[in-house]
């Protein structure tokens, strides 16, 4: 057992063999009522628009692929005198022009070849380009219940769509658009040639192209759905990975490592079987296609015996069978485009349905800017639920806070205290009510506008890689950061003392997500965050739940002081938070209830004590 590795026995025996985990989640619908043909057809149009932009490359492609056709069609007529001058020894002079020429052709057809490849695979890699870019931006504008609601799609999925299944993409278009000219220009210039040497020949040929026609489409459409089943259990293995890593320190510290080795194996191991699976169809497909090649050997026997009864001169047998080896490479290449397509379909199909909109959501056209906001936030009557057959979360809400105020939102967990910062900010749409800032309901103010007016330290900290400056400037980080204002922002928010302790302050890496800060460091980068951004409207959901005694309340009194003149909305609960807000409101079974100051120290009088309060 030396040297055996240390999670081996995961497959020893004793247990059950791994089996394909049929309980993958597959959400889209496998079963068509279209047939094979109509499908692809759709498919085809779907990529359409974003084909259209790259017509030059497209076209510089085609004149290429007729460049080479042309070239060839010349050499085969040239291979055959070329082979029977050979027999009839004709003068090395002859010879040698015969010679150079044919070279010269075979160049010409190579380096045309090159180009068509190039020029094909720049327009392929530049749609995908322009289909990635264009679903990224839909992806952002998406509505959140798409991103966390039950149905939500992982992040890992989107990643995974998004990243390599649309570089397969790029493989399909290319098989297409090397097929729409360049194969079917070949095609047409063998089947030609073969019909001036040899007619009836010709069309004995032909008779097997029905047949293959068939059997590709049939395969093709297998072919499809094994596609889509095979993506699926990546983007599952994808959406694994990105749950677990991001929670790497929680799975040591539980001795995780050895469930999730065997849960990653399980899936794994259902992706090795569905990429089994379609590697083998695939395999099979070419296989398939050569029997085309048992046609061009029984033509070869054929057209010997015609020889043999002279009817059939030598030189003609040599170009008729070259013209048919070269017409089986584009129905090879018919039959490929038609299975890479087949293959992309499912990768086309699931990339661009990221892009489909359901949000209720949406922007008016005649919406409005907020020039100036005083900072009133009224609710009237608002209930919410994240799903029709889900319960309420809020039940008529009813309140107001005044302009410039502040007001700590407290109740149990679950309670729907994020989930009413998410209607503020216009992220979910009320199931009745509604909502207004300064008498504007926020359904006619335009997103950006509301959301600028609208700062928000959320729960979970959001940091990205970059500097700590980067971070909290976020929203000039495209364009100019103003340095002067992220230090006074750090300062208010009382973070610019580590930030200083920082081997390059400022300018310091935070690492991924911000790991390479405390919690507490995060929360007030955070802050300062918000700070730089200076909306009328500060909401802070629980966002100094992880800063210590000390820490929060100076950034309580530095909050409190910069925004003597706007709302803050505080959701918290430290006790002593909450006793320095204006009015206190409590939100627990959907129903909110305005708690005096009295009753609320009467209520935790006890835990209010203990933690040293002044009552
Ligand atoms: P709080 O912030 O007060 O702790 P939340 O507003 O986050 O509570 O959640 C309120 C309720 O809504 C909880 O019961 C929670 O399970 C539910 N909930 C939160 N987010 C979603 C979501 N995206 N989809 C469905 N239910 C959700
Ligand atoms: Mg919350």
């Amino acid at each position: 057992q030396k040297g055996k590795p240390k999670f081996l026995h995961i497959n020893s025996p004793s247990k059950p063999p791994l089996k394909p985990l049929n309980s993958i989640k597959i959400p889209v619908n496998l079963q068509t009522s279209q047939t094979p043909l109509s499908k692809a057809l759709e498919t085809l149009t779907k990529i359409k628009p974003f084909l259209q932009t790259n017509y030059q490359p497209i076209l510089l492609g085609w004149l290429c692929s007729s460049a080479s056709v042309f070239s060839l069609s010349q050499i085969i007529p040239r291979v055959g005198s070329f082979s029977s001058n050979l027999i009839n020894t004709v003068s090395i002079s002859k010879l040698r022009e015969q010679c150079l020429l044919l070279g010269i052709l075979v160049l010409v057809k190579l380096v045309a070849s090159y180009w068509q490849q190039a020029f094909l695979w720049e327009a392929s890699l530049r749609t995908v380009y322009k289909m990635r870019v264009f679903v990224f931006q839909k992806v952002l504008e998406r509505e959140l219940d798409f991103f966390e609601g039950c149905n939500g799609v992982s992040s890992g999925d989107i990643a995974y769509r998004i990243t390599a299944e649309a570089s397969d993409i790029a493989d399909t278009v290319f098989a297409l658009l090397n097929t729409i000219v360049p194969n079917t220009l070949q095609l047409f210039a063998m089947a030609m040639q073969m019909l001036v040497i040899n007619p009836s020949l010709s069309l004995i040929t032909a008779m097997v192209i029905p047949f293959m026609a068939f059997v590709i489409a049939n395969l093709g459409e297998r072919l499809r759905k094994i596609s889509k089943i095979s993506h699926l259990s990546i983007a599952t293995l994808a959406s694994y990975l990105n749950e677990v890593l991001p929670a790497i320190l929680f799975v040591k510290a539980n001795n995780g490592e050895l469930t999730e080795h065997a849960r990653f194996e399980r899936l794994a191991y259902t992706d090795f079987s569905r990429h089994l699976a379609k590697k083998k169809m695939k395999a099979l497909i070419p296989q398939i296609i050569q029997i085309i090649y048992f046609g061009v050997l029984c033509m070869l026997c054929v057209g010997s015996l015609v020889v043999s009864r002279g009817s059939f001169d030598g030189c003609s047998m040599v170009s008729f069978v070259t013209s048919l080896v070269f017409l089986v490479e584009p129905i090879q290449g018919v039959g490929k485009a038609y299975n890479e397509l087949k293959q992309g379909e499912p990768a086309i199909e699931r990339l661009l349905d990221l892009t489909k909109m359901k949000s209720k959501v949406i922007e008016k056209p005649d919406a409005i800017d907020l020039s100036h906001v005083k900072g009133e936030v009224k609710f009237c009557d608002v209930s919410f639920k994240y799903a029709d057959d889900m319960p309420l979360v809020l039940d008529g809400l009813n309140f107001t806070v005044r302009a410039g105020e502040t007001v700590a939102l407290v109740g149990p967990s679950g309670g729907g205290k994020t989930t009413l910062v998410k209607l503020l900010l216009r992220l979910y749409e009320p199931s009745s009510g509604s909502i207004l800032i300064d008498n504007n309901n926020i359904q006619n103010i335009r997103l950006e506008s509301l959301r600028r007016h609208v700062g928000l330290v959320s729960q979970d900290t959001m940091l990205f890689s970059g500097t700590v400056a980067e971070n909290i400037g976020y929203r000039d980080r495209m364009t100019n950061i103003d340095e002067e204002k992220v230090e006074l922002a750090a300062r208010i928010a009382n973070a610019d003392e580590f930030i200083r302790t920082l081997p390059e302050g400022y300018r310091s890496q935070i690492g991924p997500r911000g790991s390479l800060l405390s919690g507490g460091q995060k929360q007030r980068l955070a802050i300062a965050r918000a700070v730089y951004q200076n909306s009328s409207i500060l909401v802070l959901d629980e966002a100094t739940s992880a800063l210590d005694g000390k820490s929060e309340l100076l950034v309580r009194e530095a909050v409190e002081r910069l925004m003597e003149n706007h709302t803050v909305l505080v959701i918290a609960h430290r006790l002593e938070t909450i006793l320095t807000a204006d009015r206190i409101f409590l939100l627990e079974n959907g129903k909110l209830e305005e708690l005096t100051r009295s009753t609320f120290v009467a209520r935790h009088r006890d835990s209010l004590l203990s933690a040293g309060a002044v009552i």
